[in-house]
């Protein structure tokens, strides 16, 4: 931990960049479907949130290991290269503390609880909806 680290955000670690600009909530989305990345970045740029868009595990890994922070992770579970649920355990061996988010398609209660296992906060189903959206930017504002 740094010096700088002594701001309230859970996920700043002295040297972490947020790679998105300004006191804007930030959002990494982390699908391979180009048709749920382009969904839920509108829907949460509507929400006021930034947004950046990978889409495997592995890219968020790197990137988040390349010292970029997101105050929300956004997690897809299936996906090619690396899929959700490992990326989350290497992010969360990494300490990242961001709020990751999984979201799945396929209601399998136990894929779902071995994602949640892999260090989730929560897990929803997708497309998000602005309920959804709604509470997750609650929850984010309570953890500033
Ligand atoms: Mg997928």
């Amino acid at each position: 931990m740094g010096a700088s680290s002594s701001k309230s955000k859970k996920n700043t670690a002295g040297n972490k960049k947020n790679l998105t600009s300004g006191n804007k909530l930030s959002v990494l989305i982390v699908d391979d479907d180009p048709i749920i990345q382009k969904i839920h970045k509108a829907l949460l740029n509507k929400f006021g949130l930034e947004t950046h868009v990978v889409e495997n595990g592995k890219e968020a890994v790197d990137l988040c290991r390349s010292g970029a922070c997101f105050d929300l992770i956004l997690m897809d579970m299936e996906m090619p290269i690396m899929d959700g649920p490992k990326a989350t355990r290497e992010l969360r061996a990494m300490e990242v503390n961001s709020m990751i988010v999984g979201v799945t398609s396929r209601g399998l209660d136990s894929e779902k609880q071995a994602f949640m296992a892999a260090g989730l906060d929560d897990c929803h189903e997708k497309p998000l909806t602005a309920d959804a959206v709604t509470s997750l930017v609650q929850e984010l504002v309570k953890n500033q």
